[in-house]
């Protein structure tokens, strides 16, 4: 008897979870189905962009977000200098409207690549928006020119402008309000760069030294009046040598230097060398960082876009200067 009752209890049950599975199901694939419609609906029409790095695809998100599709092949941490295409981009590069990149052979072993393209497609270098005098040149670097532009804001305003116009000549359509969304982030660029004078200002001439393990920051020295050295030349992939890392520590003990910063896009490893060998020679150096370099912070974070990254940075240099000129 109460065997025959949990068999009928068990038997409805079953069916009650069966039905109910099956409403779930047909409920959740109508439900994807209509995502799967409204995101090709929303991409229709829109201009699809691939760039190389983040900070190309901010500049563009920034002025064109209604009218574009944006994507980077470089995410976080990612050093643009040794990085090598994957099956993937390929298929993203021959499926874009236009291309962005760099140039100044910042993406050294993509450089090539992106060049054909231009036989196909619009393939813009964002560094032709720059005059002759505005790049940095010394022999030490690949090619003879920095790529790291994007470390003096007013350089990247030109950038910024010059992206800008192209969209507005791809984009007619939308063309007025892509002019008015660059006037407004040309003017947060310039609260940026008041930001970082303001932010430097703040420590003395003597300990505005940054010390870093590749030379990516020159154009930010340059701009914000800083020191710059770097353990590497100006590629990552540049070899750093004993003699480096020799003349390093001597030029830190000189200069009674206190802090020095680790990047997200490159080995610790050279920086921690040169740590250790300041304190064999019994001075301190303290660790700051990381900083970022040659690829912005987390997605969807505020170190994830260009400000963000910019304003993480200063914090970051301020902090461990202001702690070694103690
Ligand atoms: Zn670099």
């Amino acid at each position: 008897m109460y065997n025959k009752l949990f068999t009928s209890i068990f038997t409805v049950l079953t069916i009650a979870i069966l039905v109910f599975l099956a409403i779930y199901r047909f409920r959740h694939k109508n439900f994807k189905n209509k995502l799967n419609e409204i995101s090709q609906k929303q991409s229709k029409g829109k201009l699809k962009i691939i760039t190389t790095t983040g900070m190309i695809k901010d500049a563009i998100k920034n002025i064109a977000d209604d009218y574009v599709i944006v994507e980077a092949l470089m995410g976080p941490g990612v050093d643009p200098h040794s990085y090598k295409a994957k099956p993937n981009d390929l298929n993203s590069l021959k499926a874009a409207d236009l291309i962005f990149y760099n140039g100044l052979h910042l993406e050294g072993k993509i450089s090539d690549l992106l060049e054909n393209y231009n036989k196909i497609k619009p393939t813009i270098k964002v560094c032709d928006a720059l005059e002759y005098s505005d790049i940095i040149r010394d022999k030490e670097f690949s090619e003879g020119v920095d790529p790291h532009i994007w470390f003096d804001v007013n350089l990247w305003k030109k950038c910024v402008r010059y992206i800008s116009t192209i969209l507005q000549n791809k984009i007619p359509k939308h063309a007025e309000t892509i002019k008015l969304n660059t006037d407004l982030y040309l003017k947060k660029l310039d609260s940026l760069h008041n930001f970082i004078m303001s932010s430097f200002n703040e420590i003395s001439q003597e300990q505005r030294v940054l010390i870093t393990a590749h030379d990516a920051f020159g154009y930010f020295g340059r701009a914000y009046n800083l020191e710059v050295k770097g353990l590497q030349g100006i590629s990552t992939a540049a070899e750093y040598g004993l003699k480096d890392v020799s003349d390093l520590i001597q030029f830190i003990i000189q200069r009674k230097i206190k802090a020095i910063f680790i990047e997200t896009s490159v080995p610790e490893k050279p920086i921690r060398a040169v740590i250790e060998g300041c304190k064999n020679n019994n001075h301190e150096v303290i660790l700051g960082g990381p900083i970022y370099s040659d690829a912005m912070g987390p997605q969807n974070s505020k170190d994830g876009t260009y400000i963000g990254m910019l304003e993480a940075n200063v914090n970051t240099i301020v902090r461990g200067l202001k702690l070694g000129s103690k």
